[in-house]
């Protein structure tokens, strides 16, 4: 008989955020620099496509899934885990990076799924209506794992029109141990923006290194993948990875036409055993 994904789905989709990195216009010279030193590692660029690449990261916005995580948290915080490469127009995985830098530097916003679905409820679109945003912080990152922690303050998250949101994001359980090998199919549950909720069935087809994947290596990147066949779409990225038994083993960090690369899960729970402040 064929495995009933929808109770899976159901339990994962409060614990999803959308995530997104705006530039601080007040840091501009700083992130200006960064992102000359990077656009000056691409080969075959003219000054003029180079200037272009500098100038687009500077002005846009950059939008990840992230998942509530049971990382220790003082007070009534969140946290939630999501990818770190939504910094690679600025940053190395070699790069010592701080999350004092990440937050001079960025402003970090966060929207749970209420949210979003009451924003597109009202009929807004991106165009058109207000959105409520909560601000958050990153707590800690290993932008060579492609890993980064967020944390909000849990009595700021809104709702769309500007109330509290009330409803439960409980943290999802990292997975104690490999993915059996026997049950492949595997659930992605991701909030890119415009589309929260969004669901992805795919089969683990295999573990690869970021050494075997010329494109995203080229940044720095040192984990293993857990290769999934899976087409996961843009604002993806971060989104996790779920078992049958709605654990996670994975996070989503790139992908192309035909699969999907996720950061492989005895990397996320080292990441959030490291000590620390949030
Ligand atoms: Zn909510």
């Amino acid at each position: 008989m064929e495995f009933d994904w929808a109770p899976v789905y159901e339990t994962a989709r409060p614990s999803i955020f959308s995530v997104t990195l705006i530039p601080s216009n007040e840091s501009r010279a700083e992130l200006t620099s960064l992102a000359m030193r990077i656009a000056g590692t691409v080969g075959g660029l003219t000054q003029d496509q180079r200037d272009n690449k500098i100038d687009y990261a500077l002005r846009t916005m950059k939008c990840v899934t992230g998942f509530s995580v049971g990382a220790v948290v003082q007070g009534q915080g969140i946290a939630i885990l999501t990818c770190a490469h939504g910094l690679s127009e600025f940053f190395k995985g070699t790069d010592p990076i701080t999350p004092e830098q990440i937050n001079r530097l960025f402003t970090v916003r966060v929207t749970c799924r209420h949210n979003e679905n009451g924003f597109y409820a009202a009929g807004g679109d991106l165009m058109n209506g207000r959105r409520n945003f909560t601000l958050g912080r990153v707590a800690r990152i290993d932008y060579s794992r492609d890993l980064m922690l967020v944390v909000i303050n849990r009595a700021h998250l809104r709702m769309h029109g500007g109330a509290v949101c009330n409803e439960d994001h409980p943290s999802m359980l990292i997975c104690p141990g490999d993915p059996d090998p026997a049950t492949s199919e595997c659930l992605m549950v991701s909030c890119p923006r415009l589309k929260a909720d969004l669901m992805s069935l795919g089969r683990i087809s295999t573990r690869r290194t970021t050494a075997q994947l010329n494109t995203v290596n080229a940044v720095g990147f040192n984990f293993e993948i857990l290769e999934v066949q899976m087409v996961g779409g843009h604002g993806s990225s971060g989104a996790p990875l779920i078992n049958r038994e709605g654990q996670v083993i994975g996070l989503l960090h790139g992908g192309d036409s035909s699969h999907s690369y996720f950061v492989g899960v005895q990397h996320l729970r080292a990441f959030l055993l490291q000590q620390g402040p949030h």
